[in-house]
């Protein structure tokens, strides 16, 4: 049995964090493969290491003098050095870190630093070997990733390595220059790690104890999901509900490897469960909650648009020539709406609005904004009758006004758009009917 465990950035802040770290390693010797964020914020005021990087090599780039502010940078790795007692110099890194700034080595390169070093301090303190992504995670020229060509070499790279540490967030193109992925990315690279040596579990440790039913800003102490599919999380988080970077998803589930989220701060607790399918039922009927404010929709209506071919497509067509993406498209016989993100759309409105009259002639065009979706997820739904009866039942008794309906032919969810200021009495009624009351 093998494991990958990933360690975000706050559970990487100071030496003190990393003791927890280390100690949760080598609590199960089935942690093999560790991948580590840069050092993330000691308290709420904090500034993130890589947000320190991206903002000094924005000095070098403009020529102006950073050396106060790479000495901070260096100031925190060398207090995580000093509570660790290790016997560990970076001032050779920063040395070559600095004159590659000066040659303007890029804002990716900038950025990456923080989880090298990290990898570098996290490798030493464990006795672990250290492996540079850059020799292994590969990007194409056009700036994708390259999942099959990484997928094997990091499948080689490991075989003869029993015990490593591996720096998260980056890799490089095929001519060393480095490249990151997006913010967030080191679960990507852990993702892709346990994908490469077919681990039995990928454990992303985090400060929460992963994933809650519903947001806490919005509802108090929610209750966590012990169990998730990768289809349910796809559908909550982009929804908004973040704990794992999205694209972290993809990697294991070729291999049908599970993640485990969990909490630094609190080893003990089982945390989430994030499975490819599972006989286990949700504790309540729905998964989880999430949505988001913000939204416009179109409503075009034209008489007979059902029997007109390629009706549908000429509407959208507007909205791609825009280059605006769409959320979702309710339709009825005579019209369609079509859902956006409001502040994509709002500075394009007039160029979509001529464009659909010209492309496809409709009777009539209303914009509607300041509309919020929610998400209701869950697997259980598909058995349980009633499920979209309580929620607008729910939502009626607390006088929200329900604006659009969608529910996915895979039942997995059911989208209800309302007004954005219904949003967080929407979520709190539907919260409570499924967790709170059960009614
Ligand atoms: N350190 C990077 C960030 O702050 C990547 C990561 O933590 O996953 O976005």
């Amino acid at each position: 049995m093998s494991k990958v465990v990933k360690f975000g950035g706050s559970s990487l802040a100071d030496a003190k964090q990393f003791q927890k770290v280390a100690d949760i390693i080598r609590a199960d010797e089935e942690r093999k493969y560790v991948v580590v964020s840069a050092p993330g914020k000691r308290n709420s005021k904090d500034t993130k290491v890589t947000d320190m990087l991206y903002q000094t090599y924005e000095l070098a780039e403009e020529g102006k003098d950073f050396s106060k502010e790479l000495a901070a940078i260096e100031a925190r790795y060398n207090e995580i050095i000093k509570g660790l007692k290790l016997k560990l110099s970076l001032k050779e890194e920063f040395e070559k870190i600095k004159s590659n700034f000066e040659a303007k080595a890029g804002s990716d390169y900038a950025a990456s630093r923080g989880e090298y070093l990290n990898g570098i301090v996290m490798s030493n303190y464990l006795g672990f070997e250290f492996i540079d992504p850059a020799e292994i995670i590969l990007f194409d020229d056009d700036g994708s990733f390259d999942a099959e060509i990484t997928n094997r070499k990091v499948a080689k790279k490991l075989r003869s390595v029993e015990k490593a540490v591996i720096s998260g967030f980056y890799g490089a193109f095929e001519d060393g220059k480095i490249k990151t992925f997006s913010r967030g990315g080191s679960d990507i690279t852990g993702s892709i790690v346990a994908r490469a040596i077919h681990a039995d579990v990928y454990e992303n440790w985090t400060d929460v104890s992963g994933f809650l039913v519903a947001d806490p800003r919005i509802i108090d102490r929610p209750q966590p999901i012990e169990t998730i599919t990768y289809t349910e999380l796809r559908e909550l988080a982009y929804m908004g509900a973040s704990v794992l970077h999205e694209d972290a998803i993809f990697p294991v589930r070729k291999e049908g490897i599970p993640i485990n989220i969990r909490n630094t701060n609190k080893p003990e607790d089982p945390g989430t469960w994030i499975v490819e399918s599972t006989a286990k039922k949700s504790t309540f009927t729905i998964t989880g909650i999430a949505g988001r404010k913000g939204f416009c929709c179109v409503n075009v209506s034209k008489d007979m648009m059902n029997a007109e071919v390629g009706f549908v497509r000429r509407v959208l067509q507007a909205f791609e020539d825009q280059n605006i993406s769409i959320e979702h498209v309710p339709s009825g016989i005579d019209t369609m709406t079509v859902f956006v993100a409001q502040d994509e759309f709002i500075d394009k409105e007039q160029a979509v609005v001529s464009e659909i009259h010209r492309l496809a002639k409709p009777d009539l065009l209303e914009i509607e904004s300041d509309l919020a979706l929610i998400a209701v997820v869950g697997r259980g739904m598909k058995r349980t009758r009633g499920t979209a009866a309580r929620i607008f039942s729910a939502l009626a008794h607390v006088s929200v006004n329900v604006r659009m309906i969608d529910q996915g032919s895979s039942e997995l969810n059911i989208i209800i758009g309302v007004e954005n200021r219904d949003f967080e009495k929407a979520i709190k009624a539907i919260y409570d009917i499924f967790v709170v009351t059960q009614l």
